[in-house]
Formats: structure tokens, sequence, C-alpha cells
């Protein structure tokens, strides 16, 4: 089932757009965690990270060339950045279009909130 990145991709609906090839597509969230917070798509839409295959190797490693340099035009890379995916339900995934969240500009603390 299509969702909101999809649309997104075909610029039906519009979406700050900073980065984009024959692979990926890189957009700000529309709800920033951080003063950087940017989703990196791949255009072949896999619902999560449970459904990748190897003819996405491509399109995924990509998402982490193209993480390395936004980081360094957004002036984030010397100081850090955290890259995230979600998958399903524990993992917190809201829309099942696989993304990376790269997410920095200020200290993010800990990876994951102590219970
Ligand atoms: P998830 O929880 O699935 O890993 O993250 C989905 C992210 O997509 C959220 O951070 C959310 O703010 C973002 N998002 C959801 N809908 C839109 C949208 O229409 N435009 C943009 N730019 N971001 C969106």
């Amino acid at each position: 089932m299509s969702t909101v990145f999809s649309k997104i991709i075909a610029r039906e609906i519009p979406a700050d757009i900073v980065y984009e090839d024959e692979l990926v597509l890189a957009f700000r969230d529309i709800a920033p965690s951080a003063p950087t917070h940017i989703l990196i798509i791949p255009k072949r839409e896999i619902a999560t990270a449970n459904d990748v295959t190897a003819e996405d190797e491509a399109a995924l490693g990509r998402l982490f060339t193209v993480a390395a340099k936004i980081a360094a035009e957004e002036g984030i890379a010397e100081n850090g950045y955290r890259l995230i995916v979600n998958c399903n339900e524990h993992g917190g995934q809201e829309v099942f279009h696989l993304h990376m969240h790269l997410l920095g500009g200020r200290s993010l603390g800990p990876m994951l909130a102590r219970k």
C-alpha cells in the first residue's frame, strides 16, 4: 500500500527536498525532533527493514553516502549525528516506506531512555 512518501517522490504533496538522485530522495521531516531532522528514503517502496532484498543493496548503501553528504552540508558532521531506521510496532515505525532519519544539531543524549 502506498504511503505519503510515495506522494512526496511523485511531487503530489510538497516537501522540503534537500537531495535527489535515481535511487533515493531526502527531505526535511515535517515534525523535526532536532535542529537537523532529514528523512532519506529509497525511491523503491520497501515497507520495512524486514522487507529488504539483495536487489535493494545499492539503494540502501546510498542512504549512508547521502546521509554523510547532507551531514557535511548541514554542518553537523564534525560534532556528530544519529542515523535511525525504525521497524514495525516495537521500533515505533509510523510510515511504512523504509526511511533513514538523520538527526543532529544538538547533543541527542543516550540512544534509548532507560526504564
Ligand atoms: P517513523 O516513525 O515511521 O520512523 O518516522 C516517520 C517520520 O515521518 C516522522 O518523523 C514524521 O514526522 C515524518 N512524516 C510523516 N508524514 C510526513 C510528511 O507528510 N512529510 C514529511 N516531510 N515528513 C512526514
